[in-house]
């Protein structure tokens, strides 16, 4: 299991850890909407030129923000941990744009999730697919804006990443 391997080398990482003390408050006052695209660990920050204590950085498949969660993440980094500006960062080649729902059903389908429960909801919908990856960021952009928890002044930017050349493009400046 991978949960052996990660301890042992948790164990080899506390032995050469030197604690400094860090404030959960985000020296750049920046918050990240990105996607949890493996490619994008150890690679997006350095591509920021964001270091550890520099950004909140929120994940979900597809940086959507069709979940509640995201609204409420990014509206508690605003308002309790001084964060001024907030940029949603999407990249090309995402999974979440190549998502097949009718393979996904029968996935699920084989792994015990209940039929009926399947056939009441829109799976695509509800796993948050997307048609491109632009327009994708470009809505979460929106639906930001639009929502009521999150001031005005604060300005939300729009970007898109390329995984091979570590270029951004900027899609909206907030
Ligand atoms: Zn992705």
């Amino acid at each position: 299991m991978m949960l052996d391997e990660v301890l042992k080398a948790n164990k080899e990482f506390v032995k050469d850890f030197k604690a400094t003390k860090m404030s959960h408050i985000p020296q750049k006052k920046l918050a990240i909407v990105t996607c949890m695209d493996t490619r994008l660990t150890c690679f997006l920050e350095p591509a920021l030129g964001i270091g550890r204590g520099d950004a909140k950085i929120i994940k979900n498949a597809g940086n959507s923000a069709a979940d509640r969660d995201v609204i409420r993440s990014v509206a508690v980094a605003i308002h309790a941990l001084g964060v001024e500006e907030v940029m949603v960062i999407g990249h090309y080649d995402c999974g979440m744009a190549n998502v097949d729902p009718e393979k996904l059903e029968a996935n699920m389908k084989a792994r015990g999730v209940d039929e009926e429960v399947l056939s009441g909801v829109d799976l695509k919908e509800w796993i948050g697919a997307i048609d491109g990856e632009e327009e994708n960021v470009r809505e979460v952009v929106d639906k930001l804006n639009e929502s009521p928890f999150i001031p005005d002044d604060v300005p939300i930017h729009g970007l898109i990443i390329d995984l091979y050349d570590g270029k951004l493009k900027v899609l909206v400046e907030g």
